[in-house]
């Protein structure tokens, strides 16, 4: 099987930016399991799916098509439409992690993920990327960094989308989300015991791009 490069952590850690340099790095495919559950809580709003309807959810998630397109920049296609700008809003994030704690919506995911372990390697983002779904990956990092940075950087990010955002609110979200994801009782948001633990907050894109190269690298 193919290498897998697992990076896992909390949002706002900065596992996109980093995990997408690397793949463009290493010559590797890149999964962002995140949007296959954001995309997923875009396909049930629009069938008017309340998220606490599980066989709904759980009949959504097998039907939906999902697909990435990456040749003119990263898009992602929801039954073939465009949702990209839809998937990064906050409150798409925060409705993905109220789907994600059912193990029956996992599991409808997991073949989705593990499709995307293709030669010549995968640099996979998520929350339990090396504890479930790769859990064999040689390679594993959990990268993390305090709240107030993680809230940070998202602000940017969202604002320089365009997107309307405060930031007061969107640490409360976050750290919100966060809670849900660590908390729940499958495939919880925790590093693998395997895993090497980066903390970004004082550090560059660039820095923590050479410290898991050197990880990598050996
Ligand atoms: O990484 P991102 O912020 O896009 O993920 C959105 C939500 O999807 C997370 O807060 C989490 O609840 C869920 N998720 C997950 N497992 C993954 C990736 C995302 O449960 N591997």
């Amino acid at each position: 099987l193919p290498p897998v490069l697992a990076i896992d952590g909390p949002g706002g850690a900065g596992k996109g930016t980093v995990s997408r340099a690397l793949a463009q790095r290493l010559g590797w495919n890149y999964l962002d399991s995140g949007a296959i559950y954001r995309a997923l809580a875009v396909a049930v709003r629009r069938r008017g799916v309340a998220l606490d309807d599980l066989a709904a959810v759980v009949a959504t998630a097998r039907a939906m098509d999902l697909s990435f397109r990456t040749a003119d920049g990263f898009a992602v296609l929801l039954d073939g439409d465009d949702v990209s700008a839809e998937i990064q809003r906050e409150e798409t994030g925060a409705a993905a992690s109220h789907i994600a704690p059912h193990p029956e919506v996992r599991a409808v995911l997991l073949e989705k993920q593990r499709a995307f372990r293709r030669p010549p390697g995968l640099v996979a983002d998520g929350r339990d990327m090396g504890t479930v779904v790769f859990a064999d990956a040689p390679y594993k990092v959990f990268l993390t960094a305090s709240a107030e940075v993680r809230a940070e950087r998202r602000y940017k990010q969202l604002k320089e989308q365009g997107l309307d955002v405060n930031l007061g609110q969107l640490t409360l979200e976050l750290e919100e989300r966060d809670r849900r994801d660590r908390e729940r009782a499958v495939s919880p948001l925790v590093p693998a015991a395997d895993a090497t633990v980066v903390d970004s907050s004082g550090l560059t894109i660039d820095q923590v791009i050479a410290r898991v190269l050197d990880l990598i690298n050996g």
